[in-house]
């Protein structure tokens, strides 16, 4: 097969595809989602309460549920198969499978051949969550690698720990202590360029707070990741406080379907050796698909925070143009809104699946 002449054909166009999971690939926030169907929700609120870090509350209530309410391995597997999916991301996945992504050997030796499309999830669900939704729904195939908390089964319950641990803390002060999604995506980049593969441009799926940091990453290109905006010491490092401030606001609105910001990281990190971002963040052509609210209409954390970059939203800057012009001032700042998942589909459709097209807007 000539794999590296197909390879070497594709390496100027090569798409990232990278997707949040809870709200963004999935409708809906997988862990709560799993603890109203066994009906812990009891335990939830009292660890919510009482401050418990996002992962341990996680792990403590999947542990309550199974001695306490005799909740098992079924009933959460019960409750994953039926968490809303759409099938219009389904489809889109499977249709990108079909092109070749999917293939798990990072090093590009999948089964396929090559694809034009990689795709990966980052998330801070878990891993059995994620994975046994994406087997449910007939899509794990097309997901090149999943990036998300570790989880297991040990006598019965699921056990989940925190992806980053505290002896090896990120020092990303937008993200919580256990996950910065920035770092993760910045690693995989590393490793996948000295593996040999790399991107022209990534596409970025999101809602929350955690997924500011990444979106930052491939939009600037710094103020994130591992690094520290002080260090890099570009514009972004004031609009991302400013977004700061403003996302505090937002989770008093966004909270009840959002992910919580948990413990800000310990301290900033040094930042003094933060290295060059890999190819492509920081590129033109990436774009993030935020999504702008939820189906209850309340507004997402990440569109809050990516609209408050440049000192002004851009649907108050569209003054007489309305939506179209809005739109158009979102794209050209490599920020698309979506609020349904099978209006996502249909952008992310274009977009990956014809090239390097423009994305049409919402209103075309
Ligand atoms: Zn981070």
């Amino acid at each position: 097969m000539a794999a590296s002449q197909d390879a070497s054909l594709q390496a100027q166009g090569r798409t990232l595809l990278v997707f949040d999971f809870d709200w963004s690939l999935a409708e809906e926030n997988s862990d709560t989602w799993v603890l109203q169907q066994l009906g812990a929700e009891e335990f939830y609120k009292a660890g919510r309460a009482a401050g418990t870090p996002w992962t341990k509350l996680m792990d403590q209530c999947l542990q309550e549920a199974a001695s306490k309410l005799g909740r098992t391995r079924d009933d959460v597997g019960a409750a994953l198969h039926a968490m809303p999916f759409d099938a219009s991301l389904a489809s889109l996945l499977r249709a990108l499978e079909r092109r070749g992504a999917g293939g798990k050997d990072s090093s590009g030796g999948s089964s396929t051949g090559s694809p034009d499309v990689d795709v990966i999830v980052l998330s801070d669900a878990n891993t059995v969550y994620i994975d046994t939704i994406l087997e449910h729904h007939g899509v794990a195939g097309a997901v090149m690698e999943v990036f998300t908390n570790p989880a297991e089964w040990r006598d019965g319950v699921l056990r989940v720990a925190p992806y980053h641990t505290d002896t090896a803390p990120h020092g990303c002060h937008h993200c919580p202590s256990n996950l910065c999604k920035g770092q993760v995506l910045r690693s995989f980049l590393q490793r996948q360029a000295a593996a040999g593969r790399s991107y022209a441009r990534a596409l970025y799926v999101g809602d929350g707070r955690g997924d500011y940091c990444p979106s930052v990453l491939l939009l600037h290109g710094s103020g994130s990741g591992g690094g520290t905006p002080a260090a890099t010491a570009t514009p972004t490092a004031e609009a991302a406080a400013a977004a700061a401030a403003v996302a505090a606001a937002a989770a008093e609105t966004a909270e009840a379907a959002d992910k919580p910001a948990t413990t800000a990281a310990s301290g900033g990190g040094s930042g003094a050796h933060a290295p060059a971002p890999p190819a492509p963040c920081g590129g033109g052509s990436n774009v993030v698909f935020v999504r702008e609210e939820y189906p209850d209409g309340s507004p997402c954390s990440l569109w809050v925070m990516l609209r408050t970059e440049g000192g002004s939203s851009a649907r108050d800057a569209s003054g007489g143009n309305g939506r179209d012009g809005a739109a158009l001032q979102r794209r050209r700042r490599g920020v698309v809104g979506w609020a349904r998942p099978e209006q996502l589909a249909a952008l992310l459709r274009q977009e990956s699946l014809q090239g390097n097209q423009p994305v049409r807007d919402e209103a075309a």
